[in-house]
């Protein structure tokens, strides 16, 4: 049977364009692409990219307050929200421009429609065209969810957040995930008066316990009102703002309100149930290592299969995709190992497993030192860093590294490569520091905080 693609990707985000790029610029595939909404997907759009430079533009204040304490007559003036916002939308313009480009220069044919699925190889587009493809690939990423008491209240989500108006004198953040805790950063440094709830014991839950607890207590030091242990019982929309009352007791009147409650897959309406394809408990695909689907024309990468929300994730998923199908290299990504930064005040750097996964899988040492940096130090500042090694007892292999720390981001990554590779404790002590750094903590710690096992 002849078809009129090869490959029909729905979704234009990180995972979808990659695919197919590479299949039809690297493998030579007849491709086309539709995407709903803006090309470029939740990582360019509304997510990583704006996130990143909200966070740059939160740091200023304390850049400022630090260049005063080393000798400068610096003042900071008033946030101007509106010019950020008229860069930014320009900067996600020219984003959104260049992945368009990058897939049209590869041969791709893009569809700026909504499509959904009417047969295992038959794509509708929301305009009438049916098109069949050998392969569809579905990279429709995900959508932030909120708790369903609270979906009518008319609160922001993280999809909303870069497109206010302005910028809020007060703001409660629900969730204690990484986007809650982001932006409780972002927004404290922009000098808007900050709380977060979080129902749990200690924000950022599965990561390694003592780098979560130091999180908390630098962002509670930088201001943040956060409450932990704490979810929404009544809200109220009033004159002053919305009134919020607490599992707790403690009640409180917010400009903004802010939902980071977790995000679901796209699945709804997509025509995969029809198809006989059961989806898994939040809407996610489930797909195998190569990323097909039950159905055999049917593959899913990113975060609509809900496996490792992240965008260089989705990227190597949809790249090991077009490799597999039309490469003739089977190829997937391991999910095992993945290097991740969470960018709250101070950064959060990590890899490998945590202190709690690590013990349970058999003997280790810890190594862990918090201090004051230099440079903080010397403005006076309280803040401290933490570097943690975790350290197999058997083999001195290095299981788990965590940095909180400016820049960790930028440290974890290259840390990621030693740990990739399979560096032993030996090796990071072998490695000579470089001084003066935070970093050199890292292969100056001698004597394990902590041992467990025998
Ligand atoms: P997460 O799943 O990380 O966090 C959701 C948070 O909301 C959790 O703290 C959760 O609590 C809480 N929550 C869930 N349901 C409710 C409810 N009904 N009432 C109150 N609280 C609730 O989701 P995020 O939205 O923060 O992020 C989604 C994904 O996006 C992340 O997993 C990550 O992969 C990706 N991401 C990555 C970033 C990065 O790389 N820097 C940045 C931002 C996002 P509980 O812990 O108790 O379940």
């Amino acid at each position: 049977m002849a078809f009129d693609y090869d490959l029909f990707v729905i979704g234009g985000g990180s995972a979808g364009v990659r695919a197919a790029r590479i299949a039809a610029g690297e493998h030579g595939a007849k491709v086309a692409l539709a995407e709903e909404y803006r090309m470029g997907g939740t990582c360019v759009i509304r997510g990583c990219v704006p996130k990143k430079l909200m966070v740059f533009a939160s740091s200023f204040p304390g850049e400022v307050a630090d260049a005063q304490a080393y000798g400068w007559d610096a003042q900071i003036g008033a946030f101007n929200w509106g010019q950020f916002r008229s860069q930014l939308d320009a900067e996600l313009d020219r984003l959104e421009r260049a992945y368009r480009n990058n897939a049209g220069r590869a041969g791709v044919e893009i569809f700026d429609c909504r499509a959904t699925l009417a047969g295992p190889h038959e794509v509708r587009l929301a305009d009438g065209c049916e098109f069949t493809a050998k392969h569809i690939l579905i990279a429709t990423g995900g959508r932030p969810v909120v708790p369903e008491k609270w979906r009518e209240a008319g609160c922001m989500t993280s999809n909303e957040v870069f497109l206010m108006d302005r910028l809020p004198k007060s703001i409660l953040i629900v969730g204690g995930g990484y986007i809650a805790s982001e932006f409780a950063c972002i927004f404290n440094g922009l000098g808007v008066k900050t709380t977060q709830f979080y129902r749990g014991a200690q924000i950022l839950r599965g990561f390694d316990e003592e780098a979560r607890g130091h999180i908390a207590n630098e962002m509670q030091d930088n201001g943040i009102d956060l409450h932990l242990g704490t979810d929404i019982m009544e809200m109220e929309r009033r004159d002053s703002g919305t009134w919020v009352k607490a599992t707790t007791g403690h009640d409180g009147t917010y400009e903004a309100v802010l939902f980071a409650t977790g995000r679901r897959p796209n699945t709804d309406g997509l025509g995969l149930e029809e198809l006989g394809l059961e989806l898994g408990p939040n809407g996610a695909i489930p797909v195998d290592r190569y990323s097909q689907s039950r159905i055999p024309s049917i593959y899913a990468v990113g975060d609509v299969t809900d496996r490792a929300n992240l965008t260089p994730v989705a990227i190597r998923e949809g790249h090991a995709f077009a490799d597999t199908v039309f490469g003739g290299t089977p190829t997937y990504f391991d999910h095992g190992l993945i290097p991740t930064a969470i960018f709250t005040q101070p950064e959060f750097g990590t890899v490998g497993l945590s202190e709690e996964e690590a013990r349970a899988q058999g003997p280790v040492d810890v190594y862990s030192t918090a201090f004051r940096p230099m440079r903080s130090l010397f403005a006076g500042r309280n803040a401290r860093a933490l570097m943690k090694l975790i350290v197999c007892r058997k083999t001195d292999k290095v299981l788990g590294c965590h940095i909180v720390a400016e820049h960790s981001g930028e440290m974890i990554q290259l840390a990621g490569v030693a740990v990739a590779m399979g560096a032993t404790k030996a090796d990071f002590d072998r490695t000579l520091a470089v001084h003066p750094t935070m970093a050199e903590e890292l292969v100056t710690m001698r004597t394990p905080t902590r041992s467990y096992g025998d």
